[in-house]
C-alpha cells in the first residue's frame, strides 16, 4: 500500500497524459536476495499482479523486465566511472538500507552501486518524469548529477534530466507507526492481502501507548491509525471530529480501528477480486511484461545509439 500512494496513485494517472514505461526491477531485486533467484523469479509475475489489479493497463503503459534490458547494465558500466565511492556511500537512502540490514564488511558493490543502476533504468528511455515516494529523491538527484556530467564531459544532449513527481502522500508509515511501509520492515499491508489479514494488521496497529483507558485522552500526531484514515477516509470532517473526540478521551481506538478495517477492505476489494482473476493467467502477465520488453529494447538502443556515439564506442 505504501508503494501504492506513493508511486501507482500517480502513474494510474499519468498514464492517460503521457508516454509511460513501468519497470520490474528483477536485477535490483537480486542485491538483496543473492542467495534466493527462485524467490525473485516468482515475484516477477507477483509485482506485474499487482500493477494491473491496481489499473495501470497495458493498452497505455508499457511495461518491462530489467534483465531483459541489457541495455540497462550497458549503461551503467559508463556511469559507473562517473560517481565516486563516497559519493554512494553518502547516499541517504542507501546509508538507512545498510544498517537496517546490518550490513558491514559483507557490503556487495552491487547493492552499493544500486542507485546508479536505477539512473540507467530510468535514463535508458530518456524519461523525464519519475513518481516516487520521497525516499527515492536521492537517487533522482543522482540520476541529476550523473546526466549533468554525462553531457558535459562528452559534449552531448545525448541524456535527459528526470524530474521527481512526489505524491500528496511521500511517506505512509507502516503499521507500526515506525519508518516507511516496507515489505522488508515486515510493517507492511499488501495488496493481495485477505479481509481477515488486514483486520489482524490493523487491529494490531500502534496508536498511543499511553492511551490505555477510554476516558483517557489520546495523541492523535504519530498515530499509525489516524495517519492511515488521513490518507484513506473520503470523510475528512468525520475524520476530524474524530480526531478531536480522541484528543480529548472517550474514544477507544477499537472504534477508530473498525472504521479503518472497513475502509481498507472497501479500497482493497476491486483490487483484490481483479488480482485474483488475473492470477489465473499468469502467462498473461508474462506476457504483458515481455512484449513491453521488446518494444523497450527498441527504445533502449536508440538511446544507447547516442551515447555510444558521444563516448565514441561506435565501431
Ligand atoms: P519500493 O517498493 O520500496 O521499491 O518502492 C517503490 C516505489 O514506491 C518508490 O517510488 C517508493 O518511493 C514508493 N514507496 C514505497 N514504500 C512507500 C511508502 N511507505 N510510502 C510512500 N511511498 C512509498
Amino acid at each position: 500500500m505504501g508503494h501504492y500512494v506513493g508511486s501507482l496513485a500517480n502513474r494510474i494517472e499519468l498514464q492517460n497524459k503521457y508516454q509511460q514505461y513501468v519497470m520490474v526491477a528483477d536485477l535490483q531485486a537480486l542485491t538483496d536476495n543473492i542467495d534466493n533467484p527462485q524467490k525473485v523469479h516468482d515475484n516477477v509475475v507477483q509485482v506485474g499482479l499487482d500493477y494491473l489489479a491496481c489499473g495501470i493497463d497495458p493498452n497505455k503503459t508499457t511495461f518491462f523486465i530489467q534483465s531483459l534490458i541489457p541495455q540497462i547494465a550497458e549503461l551503467t558500466i559508463l556511469y559507473l566511472n562517473l560517481v565516486t565511492v563516497s559519493r554512494l556511500k553518502r547516499n541517504p537512502t542507501v546509508k538507512n538500507e545498510i544498517q537496517q540490514k546490518g550490513y558491514k564488511e559483507d557490503l556487495t558493490a552491487g547493492f552499493l552501486m544500486y542507485p546508479i543502476h536505477q539512473v540507467a533504468d530510468i535514463t535508458v528511455v530518456k524519461a523525464n518524469l519519475v513518481p516516487v515516494g520521497d525516499d527515492q529523491l536521492p537517487m533522482i538527484e543522482q540520476a541529476h548529477e550523473i546526466v549533468r556530467n554525462f553531457n558535459r564531459i562528452y559534449q552531448t544532449n545525448a541524456l535527459v534530466e528526470p524530474q521527481a513527481l512526489i505524491s500528496k502522500t511521500s511517506r505512509l508509515v507502516g503499521t507500526d507507526g515506525k519508518a516507511k511501509m516496507s515489505k522488508s520492515m515486515g510493517n507492511a499491508i499488501y495488496l493481495s492481502d485477505s479481509a481477515d489479514a488486514v483486520a489482524k494488521k490493523v487491529m494490531s496497529m500502534y496508536t498511543d501507548p499511553l492511551h490505555v483507558k477510554v476516558s483517557d485522552p489520546g495523541r492523535v500526531e504519530g498515530n499509525a491509525v489516524f495517519t492511515y484514515l488521513d490518507v484513506f477516509d473520503p470523510n475528512k470532517e468525520e475524520v476530524q471530529s474524530l480526531k478531536d473526540h480522541y484528543s480529548k478521551g472517550g474514544l477507544g481506538d477499537v472504534v477508530l480501528k473498525r472504521r479503518l478495517i472497513d475502509i481498507l477492505n472497501n479500497f482493497l476489494e476491486p483490487i483484490r477480486i481483479k488480482r485474483s482473476q488475473l492470477a489465473k493467467d499468469p502467462a498473461y502477465v508474462m506476457d504483458v511484461l515481455k512484449s513491453g520488453s521488446e518494444v523497450v529494447r527498441q527504445v533502449a538502443e536508440k538511446t544507447m545509439s547516442d551515447v555510444r556515439h558521444a563516448v565514441k564506442l561506435n565501431y
